[in-house]
């Protein structure tokens, strides 16, 4: 017998100069980066809230505050790695994720191979069970002016229950 959690993550994070872009985990070649107080990737962030969202466990600011500096400069991946175990811990399992990144420039496509492979990596799942997607604003609002990257994701968990 087994029971499905979904969850919802949304995430987004300022484009500024002299920043590395991260997203998914991976470094992409472009003029500027996601301004955080981690590496600001929002598509890993995104991840992480929609898995603590399912496991009713809160969200990424309640267990990796901004104020905690051993969150500088961090890579988000670590944070997933996180709650990858705390969901193993309360006996969830991840069944799947759906994310999307939202961004103007530059290209995603190149990298979402990649992308698939680290964030797949930290959770421990196969990569059949992760899609990303990425797509402009049509030029509108911050994101469409190219002044920041969003992303948004939604994964389902099951819990294992005993008593086949
Ligand atoms: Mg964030």
């Amino acid at each position: 017998m087994s029971q499905f959690r979904v969850g919802i993550g949304n995430d987004i994070h300022l484009l500024v100069e002299g920043r590395r872009l991260i997203l998914g985990g991976v470094e992409i070649p472009y003029e500027r980066g996601l301004l955080g107080h981690s590496d600001g990737d929002s598509l890993t962030h995104a991840i992480t809230d929609a898995l603590l969202g399912a496991a009713a466990l809160g969200d990424i600011g309640s267990h990796f505050s901004d104020l905690d500096t051993r969150w500088a400069g961090a890579d988000s991946l670590v944070f997933l790695r996180h709650v990858r175990g705390l969901l193993e811990d309360l006996r969830f399992e991840i069944a799947n994720i759906d994310a999307t990144i939202l961004a103007e420039r530059p290209k995603m496509a190149p990298h979402v191979a990649e992308m698939k492979t680290r964030l797949a990596g930290a959770m421990g799942i196969d990569q059949s069970q992760i899609n990303i997607k990425a797509k402009t604003n049509e030029g509108l609002d911050a994101i469409g002016c190219g002044e920041a990257i969003g992303a948004q994701a939604v994964a389902l968990i099951v819990v294992q229950t005993n008593g086949l």
